[in-house]
């Protein structure tokens, strides 16, 4: 277009507008979808409506992406990977009926218990992101970690800005609770937590301890039944036991491996003409 002329002003004023309108998928689709009607003869409404459709589909996505990213999850972990038939003792149809959100909506908590290895992490954050997808915030952190933010955030004098962030999100999952001991006032900080989303929120807990063992974690027995009180009132128990998933996996890495070196010799020893073993 030769510079000095006026014809490509609408598209560049377009641009801007639609950009600052936040309006990133009509922007890029304009052109493509207008070419697109007239040659199918499509009228002006539906034109607007197939670009405005279209913003909405991408808004949304755009939507679940930043809440996951929000939810800071140490990696993204869905349904789909997940082998019902490895843990026996998880209850499928409990987990994919939770995984509809339901609980979020009645600020239900859900507590997974088994020990190590045998997907605890892995359902918890599958449950986070399908929060995410319907539209719920999420928080994912481990007890260890969450205790010292909030023994840090006390130390700066901003406690209370980080409890009111915590009692926000719709979805709270503590992982790992069990592993570390936690100091009085870690312990104390972290009922609080528990007891101000109390009925007003979602918390996913998991743990490889049952509940006789959890004073030994949080130090005082009137502490642990004031929490566990709060956090069982309505509450989904996931049992999650059986054996190590990562050992097992592991342990059918070894044999793979032996296999294919017990090949290896084998074929070491064929002869390599006819594939006969060479005794
Ligand atoms: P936990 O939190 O109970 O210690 P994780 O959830 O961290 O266990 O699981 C350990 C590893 O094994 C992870 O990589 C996880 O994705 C995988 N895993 C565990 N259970 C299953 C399963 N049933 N199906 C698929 N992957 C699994
Ligand atoms: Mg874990």
């Amino acid at each position: 277009m030769p510079a000095g002329t006026t014809a490509g002003t609408p598209q560049v004023l377009l641009a801007h507008h639609l950009k600052h309108l936040k309006l990133p998928t009509v922007l890029r689709e304009y052109d493509k979808v207008a070419r697109e009607c007239a040659r199918d003869g499509v009228d002006h409404p539906r034109y607007l409506l197939r670009l405005v459709e279209l913003e909405l589909i991408d808004r949304e996505r755009r939507m679940v992406e930043r809440r996951i990213r929000a939810a800071r999850v140490p990696a993204v972990k869905s349904f789909d990977t997940f082998d019902f038939t490895a843990i026996p003792s998880i209850n499928k149809m409990l987990v994919l009926e939770l995984a509809r959100c339901g609980y979020i909506l009645r600020q239900e908590n859900i507590i997974a218990l088994g020990n190590s290895g045998t997907g605890k992490t892995h359902v918890a954050i599958a449950l986070g992101l399908a929060a995410c997808q319907k539209g719920f915030s999420v928080a994912f952190t481990t007890a260890a970690s969450l205790v010292s933010q909030l023994l840090e955030a006390r130390d700066e004098k901003r406690l209370l800005s980080l409890q009111r962030e915590l009692q926000a999100v719709k979805l709270l999952i503590v992982d790992e609770l069990g592993y570390v001991p936690l100091s009085p006032t870690g312990a104390e900080l972290l009922f609080e937590v528990f007891s101000q989303r109390y009925e007003r929120g979602s918390t996913i807990v998991t743990s490889n301890l049952p509940f006789e063992d959890w004073t030994s974690v949080l130090g005082s027995e009137r502490l642990t039944g004031a929490l566990l009180d709060r956090l069982t009132h309505h509450v989904s128990i996931l049992a999650v036991n059986g054996n190590s998933y990562r050992l097992r996996q592991s342990a059918g890495r070894r044999r793979a491996t032996a296999a294919a070196e017990q090949n290896q010799a084998t074929a070491d020893e064929a002869d390599p003409e006819t594939g006969e073993i060479i005794a």
